[in-house]
């Protein structure tokens, strides 16, 4: 039907332009030219592109998480290079993150990145000692030292004045597998499962001190960044983000490096954090279901997760005492919309957790950040928003 009426229409025009000779339908094609010029629509770039939903449906404000939470992944501080020294530099002071931890329901931070030997003392000195109760600090591997003859066993020892100092878990960016060469910044890539972290990984198992690990990323990030990578525009704002070509290794055998070390050290407990691979939850679920000590975070994930609503949902319900609310939260962190610290960013998270509203924003940006989508909330009951929220993040830590 619809492609008959278009024919009759095509007919109509064509009649119109052949009867030049009628004032009549000569105003009235130039009235429909008229029409067709202001209708004219311009060339627009990508970047300014930012179409509204014009769905009616529903919208939940969540201020508050039903229960109180322990967010497990945030970075209150770095260790930054400054000249032939390393810093630490806090993204915040305590009481700025303290009245959002307040007005937001969130009982403790974990600030992962708390650096190593003298800088992570003081970070604990800056969060953790003035609020144990509400900021807990993990410790880094000192990867400057890894052309130390001796440096499996110095690592290892790493860990335990870290324990001492305060520290109560161990941070491992996707530095290792991605970035820390054998001469830390040249030569080949040091896998994620290399031998010389062997003590580290036992030493943190047989001092309770969980591994939070990021390895791997988007597959996207693994792809070339064109047409049809779907995370164009955040590739484009991190071209740094792209692991396609050189000599990095796959997306699969970073995971695979990984679940070795899992495998290799069943003692240990290990925080696989972004989900592990959140846009192929059926390889997460495996991992999950051979490796007894894998859990998973959210972190910066609910972009992934929340546009495959049913199948997170399942996912929850599976595995339900394995997985930690968790935002990746960096205070000022603005050049990740999906990471800034403030009351939008845990309404978000909280959004998706708590309610079935449909097609929202997942980063507080006019753009979604990650890729062109919206997500759906997976409204998991209290008993689930409970686990997921405080009681595996505090079993996990010892609290
Ligand atoms: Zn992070």
């Amino acid at each position: 039907m619809a492609v008959r009426r278009r024919e009759w229409l095509k007919t109509i025009a064509a009649a119109a332009v052949g009867a030049a000779g009628s004032p009549l339908l000569n105003r009235a094609h130039a009235q429909t030219s008229a029409r067709n010029n202001v209708n004219r629509v311009q060339p627009l770039a990508l970047k300014d592109y930012q179409p509204k939903s014009m769905l009616h449906v529903p919208e939940t404000h969540v201020p508050r998480s039903r229960f109180p939470n322990i967010d497990f992944h945030t970075h209150l501080s770095w260790v930054d290079r400054k000249g032939k020294a390393d810093v630490v530099t806090h993204t915040a002071t305590p009481d700025e993150v303290l009245k959002v931890m307040d007005a937001k329901n969130i009982r403790m931070m974990v600030n992962l990145t708390g650096g190593y030997g003298p800088l992570l003392e003081e970070t604990v000195r800056h969060w953790q000692q003035p609020h144990p109760d509400r900021f807990i600090v993990f410790t880094e591997p000192w990867y400057g030292k890894i052309t130390m003859p001796n440096y499996s066993k110095f690592q290892a020892e790493q860990i335990a004045a870290a324990k001492k100092a305060g520290a109560r878990g161990l941070k491992v960016l996707k530095t290792l597998g991605l970035y820390l060469r054998e001469n830390v910044t040249t030569g080949p890539l040091v896998k994620v499962d290399d031998k010389r972290f062997d003590e580290m990984w036992e030493a943190a198992g047989a001092l309770d001190m969980p591994v939070a690990i990021h390895v791997s990323d988007p597959e996207a990030f693994f792809l070339p960044t064109d047409r049809f990578n779907e995370r164009y525009e955040e590739l484009s704002a991190h071209p740094d983000w792209s692991f396609h070509g050189k000599d990095y290794p796959s997306n699969a055998e970073l995971q695979e490096a990984r679940n070795r070390v899992m495998q290799r050290h069943p003692r240990t407990k290990f925080v696989a954090l972004h989900t592990a691979d959140s846009e192929n939850l059926p390889y997460v679920s495996e991992c999950l279901d051979r490796y007894p000590n894998m859990y998973v975070d959210i972190a910066a994930r609910i972009g992934e997760l929340g546009r495959q609503p049913r199948m997170t949902r399942k996912f929850f319900d599976k595995y339900q005492d394995r997985i930690l609310f968790a935002t990746d939260a960096t205070p000022h962190g603005d050049e990740t919309p999906q990471q800034i610290f403030g009351n939008e960013l845990y309404e978000i998270y909280y959004r998706f957790l708590e309610t079935e509203d449909e097609y929202f924003d997942y980063a507080p940006a006019p753009i979604p950040p990650q890729g062109r989508w919206r997500i759906y909330g997976i409204g998991l009951p209290e008993s689930i928003l409970k686990k997921v929220y405080y009681e595996n993040a505090a079993r996990l830590l010892g609290l």
